[in-house]
C-alpha cells in the first residue's frame, strides 16, 4: 500500500475488508485459497518516515476488529445463533480480562426487558442482553455502544418474502461491529469508561412468537403495541439504550444497527445514516467517516414532527410507522430515542448501517473503523488520536479539568 501518513488507518481497514475469514467451501476447493497475506506500507508525502512498531500494532488490531465483525456477519444462523454469539463475546472478554454480564431467556422477562424478550422468545436459542465493561481509573465520562444483534430476521409473524429474507443473517451487523471495535479499542488503551451492550435475539416464527396487536412493556416502562413484528431491531435497541442509561449511567450512548431497508434509500450503499440529538456529534460522525473510510451522512432529527407516526390508541406507541413514505429511517431512530426520552440530557447517536454492512455477498465489517475513529480522542493510541474528529484529548492543568470535562462531554 502506497499512501500518505494521514491515510494509513483508512487504508489498513480497507485492505482488511478484502480478505474475509469465513468460508465453508470444502477442503478440496479451499486448498487453492491463500492462507497468509503480507501487507507492506510505503509512506509518501511530507512525513514519509517508516511506521513505528506500535503504529503497526494499531493497524493490525483495527484490521482484526474489522475481520472479526465481518466473520460474524458472514456466518449463517445455523452456526451463529445467540449461543455462539455469546461465545464470541466471552472469547473477546477472556482476551481482555473482562467477564461479560449476561441476562438471558426468562430472566429478561422477569427484569422487564420486554423488547428483547418479545422479539426472541419464539426461537430455539433464547435471546440475551450481554455487556462487556471497561472501567479504568481516572475516567471522566461513561460511553456505551449498543449493538443490534438479530442473528436472523425472518420478520416474525409479519414474515418476509422469499426474495427479501436471504441475507438476513446480516441483521447482527451492529452488534458485530461493536464487538470488533471494542476489542480493538481496549487493546489500544482507552481512558474513559466504555460499555459494549449486545442485544441478541433471533426473530423467529413459532407458537410463542409475538403477534401483531400484542402489547409489550419495554425496559423504559413504556408500552408498545406491535403492528409489525419485522420492526424488531428498535424494540431490542430501546431496551439496550435504556439499560445503558439506567444501569450503566452512560453520558454518551451510541447505538449501531442494520435497522431499516430505507437507510439505503436515504444515504445509499456506502454511507451509514447518522441521527443524533447533538449537532457537534453529527459533524464528528461525518468527519470520523472520512478519516476511517466508513462513510456516514446525517438523517433528519425532528421528533416534534415525526414521532406522531407511532401514535397508538391502545398503548404509549406502536412499533412501526403509519406512513412509510415519511422519513422512515429517521422515524425508526426516533423510536429508540423516545425510550431514553427526548429531553434526556446526554448525547445519543444512532447509526444505521443496513446497506454498507455488506458489499454484494460479503460482509464489510462496517462500523468498526468508524467507532475507532469517532472515539479516538479517548484512546492512548497516537493513530486513533490522529483520525479522531478532535485529535487527542488535551492534557491541561488540573484547574482547567472541570472546564475541559464539560467541553469534552458536549464535544466528543
Ligand atoms: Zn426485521
Amino acid at each position: 500500500m502506497v499512501c500518505e501518513r494521514s491515510d494509513i488507518f483508512a487504508s489498513a481497514c480497507a485492505i482488511s475488508r478484502a480478505f474475509p475469514v469465513f468460508s465453508r467451501r470444502s477442503l478440496a476447493s479451499r486448498r487453492t485459497e491463500k492462507k497468509r497475506v503480507t501487507v507492506e506500507f510505503m509512506i509518501v508525502g511530507a512525513d514519509s518516515s517508516p511506521l513505528e512498531p506500535n503504529e503497526l500494532e494499531c493497524l493490525s488490531n483495527a484490521a482484526d476488529g474489522v475481520r472479526l465483525a465481518a466473520r460474524i456477519v458472514d456466518t449463517p444462523c445455523n452456526e451463529m445463533n445467540t449461543d455462539h454469539f455469546l461465545d464470541e463475546i466471552k472469547a473477546v472478554g477472556a482476551e481482555l480480562g473482562i467477564t461479560p454480564v449476561i441476562i438471558r431467556g426468562e430472566e429478561l422477562k422477569h427484569k422487564g426487558f420486554g423488547g428483547i424478550y418479545g422479539v426472541g422468545k419464539a426461537a430455539e436459542h433464547p435471546p440475551a442482553l450481554a455487556v462487556l465493561s471497561h472501567t479504568p481509573e481516572g475516567a471522566t465520562q461513561t460511553i456505551a455502544w449498543v449493538g443490534k444483534g438479530i442473528v436472523y430476521d425472518t420478520g416474525g409473524l409479519s414474515i418476509k418474502g422469499k426474495t427479501t429474507m436471504p441475507g438476513m443473517k446480516r441483521d447482527c451487523g451492529g452488534a458485530a461491529a461493536v464487538l470488533g471495535a471494542f476489542k480493538a479499542t481496549i487493546k489500544r488503551g482507552f481512558k474513559d469508561n466504555l460499555h459494549a451492550v449486545f442485544c441478541l435475539a433471533e426473530n423467529s416464527v413459532g407458537p410463542t412468537a409475538t403477534r401483531p396487536d400484542d402489547i409489550h412493556t419495554l425496559y423504559s416502562g413504556k408500552t408498545v403495541e406491535i403492528n409489525n413484528t419485522d420492526a424488531e431491531g428498535r424494540l431490542v435497541l430501546a431496551d439496550g439504550v435504556v439499560y445503558a442509561c439506567k444501569d450503566l449511567s452512560a453520558d454518551i450512548i451510541l447505538d449501531m444497527a442494520t435497522l431499516t431497508g430505507a437507510q439505503g434509500i436515504s444515504t445509499g450503499k456506502y454511507h451509514a445514516a447518522v441521527m443524533t440529538n447533538s449537532n457537534q456529534w453529527e459533524a464528528a460522525c461525518v468527519r470520523a467517516g472520512r478519516s476511517s473510510g466508513d462513510l456516514a451522512h446525517p438523517l433528519v432529527y425532528c421528533p416534534e414532527m415525526h414521532f406522531s407516526e407511532f401514535t397508538s390508541a391502545m398503548a404509549d406507541m406502536k412499533n412501526s410507522v403509519a406512513d412509510r413514505e415519511n422519513a422512515q429511517s429517521s422515524c425508526a431512530g426516533l423510536f429508540i430515542a423516545s425510550h431514553l426520552g427526548f429531553d434526556w440530557s446526554g448525547v445519543w447517536v444512532h447509526i444505521d448501517i443496513a446497506s454498507p454492512v455488506h458489499a454484494g455477498e460479503r460482509a464489510t465489517g462496517f462500523g468498526v473503523a468508524l467507532l475507532l475513529a469517532l472515539f479516538g480522542q479517548a484512546s492512548d493510541d497516537s493513530i486513533l488520536n490522529q483520525v479522531s474528529p478532535l485529535g487527542a484529548a488535551s492534557s491541561s492543568a488540573p484547574g482547567e479539568a472541570m472546564e475541559r470535562d464539560c467541553k469534552r462531554r458536549r464535544l466528543v
